[in-house]
């Protein structure tokens, strides 16, 4: 066990080594080498009986842990979406560490809560949600989508379901596009409404809802006596940040009385940006709304903003009052235990204070713009290349490519080069992307959104595509 004097002197060897990390981590290969298993092996099967010197569990850190990691902070990380951290977060998250506090109600920590309460309007202001709108954090956007739809049905039950189950309330309905998070579906299945009754409506060529579709299922359904219950629209989907057509979806919605959920988990950022402030028209008919400033706003994971229009249905959904957690300022002030599923939680609104202090508002906005100004750059010269195809809109900094050069026009072949490609590119360590299919078309996606990125990240990422492209080709020709 540490005392103070060794605490101290090991905590400034060991921020030294972020600062160094954090300097050279582009020289990491960016996924991790290791073997399924391989980092179980070398770990022993209990722990130690009695405490070890710190100088070996820091070695193991080193030849053990570190060669099983996945450099998230790596410029050369193109893969998912990012879950970008920046030196203000970190410190935030030491400090978060340090005060070791439990924020499950105000009493339990006042600055904790008016602080949070705080950075939700601000990023509200920021983005430009509604003015009267409450916000929360929520651990992920999993799990504000899981409040959204927990609240809808309360909200549609008049709170029966929470009193006595779902006894005439079967046939709930949820709607949203075939491109929406997978979150969507395990929250539906979660809720209790049951998968069956997730009802995925095709997208048009740009891969966005159909809303003319949407309207008739929902039409369809009133008519064999089901429920619609909720739409969910997506802000930037996984697959190729396609924006579905808000204000149309909100018409839907108010017509047919049913709650509508923004998920913008990713592309929420953007909305710090007044040019893509178009996609958010029609919110101010949203009941609710999620962005994840752990993916692209430098707050390292986890950290999800949650926002609803009227915090009465979610606080009604959640709200506990055991005699061991009642005090006397309940009328004044917020305890967040009842804004989401779990009781304790962490002190996360330090790190975003830290960030949108350092940072501002416009050195958030300078860096977003870079970002998306890479990525168009590239996705201009993919496209200009003529054995490069361009598969989905690059609405912001994600793209969406494949290899497609004129002697290969075999569907199944393409499919099985592109994977190759990835998987090549990955194995150099050089480069991290991820993939998706796209009509059934084995697509690359490359993010520009990591904190680090620079102009020569990108061009080497380009650089090297399209060199291993060239070789993979040259041995399917052979
Ligand atoms: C990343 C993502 C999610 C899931 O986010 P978590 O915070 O990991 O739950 C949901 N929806 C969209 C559109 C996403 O991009």
């Amino acid at each position: 066990m540490l005392n103070t004097t060794e605490f101290r002197k090991l905590a400034h060897r060991v921020v030294d080594w972020i600062a160094d990390y954090l300097e050279n981590v582009e020289h990491y290969p960016v996924k991790s080498p290791a073997k399924p298993r391989e980092i179980f092996k070398s770990l022993p099967d209990e722990m130690p009986a009695n405490g070890e010197d710190f100088t070996n569990i820091w070695n193991d850190f080193h030849q053990i842990i570190l060669t099983g990691i996945t450099h998230w902070q790596s410029p050369n990380f193109f893969a998912y979406f990012p879950a970008n951290s920046s030196y203000e977060s970190v410190l935030a998250e030491m400090l978060t560490a340090a005060l070791g506090v439990q924020c499950m109600i105000w009493e339990t920590s006042p600055a904790a809560a008016e602080l949070e309460e705080k950075m939700m309007n601000w990023l509200k202001k920021a983005c430009g949600l509604p003015e009267t709108w409450s916000g929360v954090i929520q651990d992920t956007a999993s799990s504000a989508t899981l409040c959204a739809l927990l609240s809808a049905r309360e909200k549609l039950s008049h709170f029966q379901i929470n009193e006595k189950g779902f006894e005439g309330f079967t046939n709930l309905r949820v709607y949203a596009s075939i491109q929406t998070h997978s979150s969507i579906e395990k929250d539906v299945k979660i809720a209790g409404i049951g998968k069956e009754n997730l009802v995925q409506v095709p997208c048009d060529e740009e891969f966005t809802i159909r809303t003319d579709l949407l309207e008739k299922f929902i039409e369809a359904d009133l008519q064999e006596g089901k429920k619609p219950l909720c739409i969910v629209a997506t802000l930037g989907t996984t697959s190729s940040t396609a924006f579905d057509d808000l204000e149309k979806l909100a018409q839907i919605a108010e017509k047919y009385g049913v709650w509508l959920h923004v998920d913008a988990a990713y592309a929420g950022t953007a909305f710090l940006l007044p040019e893509y402030r178009h996609y958010l028209k029609g919110i101010e008919k949203a009941d609710s709304y999620v962005f994840n400033p752990h993916k692209w706003m430098f707050v390292n994971f986890d950290c999800s903003a949650y926002f609803v229009k009227e915090k009465q249905w979610l606080i009604r959904t959640f709200e506990i009052s055991p005699e061991y957690l009642k005090t006397a300022n309940d009328s004044l002030v917020n305890n967040y235990r009842d804004w989401g599923v779990p009781l304790g939680r962490r002190f996360r609104a330090l790190k975003l204070w830290f960030v949108m202090r350092s940072w501002g508002l416009r050195g958030l906005q300078k860096r977003l713009r870079e970002h998306i100004q890479l990525a168009q750059e590239l996705a201009r010269k993919i496209s200009a290349h003529p054995d490069f195809e361009i598969m989905a809109p690059t609405n912001l900094n994600l793209i969406c490519f494949r290899y497609k050069p004129a002697s290969i026009t075999d569907k199944t072949l393409l499919n099985t080069l592109n994977e190759q490609l990835l998987h090549t590119l990955n194995n150099t360590g050089k480069v991290y992307l991820s993939q998706t299919k796209l009509n059934e078309e084995y697509t690359l996606r490359m993010v520009v959104a990591q904190t680090y990125v620079l102009q020569k990240h990108v061009w080497r990422a380009w650089e090297l595509i399209q060199e291993i492209a060239k070789n993979l080709q040259l041995r399917y020709l052979e």
